[in-house]
């Protein structure tokens, strides 16, 4: 089954046939229309034990198949759309994890959004949610005035000293828990440094990349940002900081797919004609996973689906690019041939690897190039941790929203992690690297959570340096 498939357009989600859907018991015609595929779930239990949620929690309401069975009562007329229902579709990572376990592949997390999207059309979205998605997203200029005033708000200590004394978790728990997965204040966002950059000296016109800018580089994660771009530029490419606004997958994610293809439409406005790029580059998973769905996301849409369909077509992650266009050993071979002779061989740091599910098997397939990198990168022994593929547990805003379950999630990869001996986890994706710096800090681990591309970036310093 193509990937594109498991991605809803607003179209396919619309009510069609307003006399199907007018009475308060009638079952949505987005809801009938994943009947077939939900009835081929046997109820085996496959998905049991490698849901993320349901280790944590237990409850069957939380697995794949409890949720395919809600579903089914839904479209059979057994149970009404009620608010109880929410519950258990919230509580989803979007994973895709039981679907790989699945005999049947049953797409839950096809379900799970169409449910959140029917169920925000039913009981309508919450204020901020519509103001984020739809009004704030969309608009990046904004949105970096307002976290510009919030990290200047933060650095008076003013914000982190009330939560010392706890009265941010009295205000709201899930505010203290957002808190501390943005530890540090960042100074410059990404896009002010980008733009302050030295540019390379180059005698002849390069072929030239866009670098998209994810919003977690962005506003809390710059230095990473800051790494890609210095790599790609080594790599010998003109590098144009694309003004791209939010790609869209938190409001697919919460299942506002109006508001998703908004900020697709927007995306593909801001950045015109392609042609002028080989490629479109991010060390975010989450952004590149959700850039090569535009296409499917946008298919019925006359204006936009062409334009969409080339920059699905265009996007690479950052490891996907590196090992396309040959990877870093011709650059690295210098460096350790260039050595001072006789300088004894400092130890390898031991690294693991954490692959982010929308990057990894289960959405874009990107296996083997980020652990290439790690393999082929000096002073790096690499080892591989069990679960490296089961999901972080912050899922956009599951984490701050459900902060026990997402602890107990974290604990677990915490666990594997720590018995591989690494002191470093790579990984490509800020949310991530903010989960599992978060979790680390928690085990009481020393463990440094970087982006593949940071450490690309410090071998190819040490060449320069040599
Ligand atoms: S593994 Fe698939 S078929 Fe088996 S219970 Fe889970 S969703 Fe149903
Ligand atoms: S997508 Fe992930 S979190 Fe959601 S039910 Fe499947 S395994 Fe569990």
């Amino acid at each position: 089954m193509a990937e594109t498939e498991l991605v809803l357009t607003p179209q396919q989600a619309e009510p069609q046939g307003a006399g199907q859907a007018s009475g308060p018991q009638a079952v949505p015609p987005e809801f009938s229309a994943l009947y077939d595929h939900v009835v081929t779930c046997s109820k085996c239990g496959f998905c049991q034990p490698v849901c993320p949620i349901f280790r944590a929690t237990g409850r069957e309401a939380h697995v794949a198949r409890g949720k395919l069975a809600l579903f089914r009562n839904l479209v059979e007329g057994r149970s009404p759309l009620v608010p109880e229902l929410k519950e258990a579709y919230a509580n989803c990572l979007l994973c895709r994890a039981c679907t790989e376990a699945c005999f049947s592949a049953v797409k839950t997390d096809k379900v799970v959004v169409t449910f959140r999207h029917q169920y925000g059309e039913r009981f309508g979205r919450g204020f901020l949610q519509r103001q984020v998605f739809r009004r704030l997203l969309p608009r990046p200029r904004l949105m970096r005035s307002i976290v510009r005033s919030l990290w200047a708000l933060r650095r008076t200590g003013l914000p982190d000293l009330a939560r010392r004394l706890g009265l941010i978790r009295l205000l709201n728990p899930k505010l203290e828990r957002a808190m501390e997965l943005s530890r540090g204040v960042p100074g410059p966002l990404l896009t002010s440094r980008l733009a302050t950059r030295p540019l390379p000296i180059v005698s002849a016109p390069l072929p030239r990349v866009g670098y998209w800018v994810s919003c977690g580089y962005n506003y809390a994660l710059p230095e990473v940002g800051e790494a890609t771009v210095s790599v790609l530029e080594t790599l010998g490419y003109q590098v144009e900081i694309l003004d791209n606004c939010c790609c869209g997958l938190a409001a697919y994610g919460y299942g506002d797919l109006e508001a998703a293809s908004h900020l697709a439409q927007e995306n593909l406005r801001r950045l015109e004609d392609l042609d002028r790029l080989e490629a479109v580059v991010t060390e975010c998973g989450s952004c590149s996973g959700h850039l090569k769905e535009y296409g499917a996301l946008l298919k019925e849409d006359p204006l936009w689906r062409d334009r969409a369909a080339a920059l699905s077509e265009k996007t690479r992650s950052f490891s996907e690019f590196v090992m396309e266009r040959g990877g870093l050993g011709a650059l690295l071979t210098f460096a350790e041939e260039s050595g001072p002779p006789g300088e004894e061989t400092p130890a390898p740091t031991v690294v693991t690897y954490h692959e982010p599910c929308h990057l990894g098997r289960r959405y874009q397939n990107i296996v083997e190039q980020p652990r290439a990198i790690l393999r082929s990168l000096p002073g790096i022994a690499f080892r591989e941790a069990a679960e490296a593929d089961s999901c972080c547990g912050l899922a956009g805003t599951y984490g701050v929203l459900h902060p026990q379950t997402s602890a107990a999630i974290a604990q677990r990869k915490m666990s594997f992690f720590k018995t591989t001996g690494a002191r470093v986890i790579a990984t490509e994706c800020p949310a991530c690297m903010m989960q599992l710096a978060w979790g680390a800090q928690q085990s009481e681990a020393e463990l440094d959570v970087v982006n593949v591309s940071q450490l690309c970036a410090q071998a190819l310093k040490s060449r320069v340096s040599k």
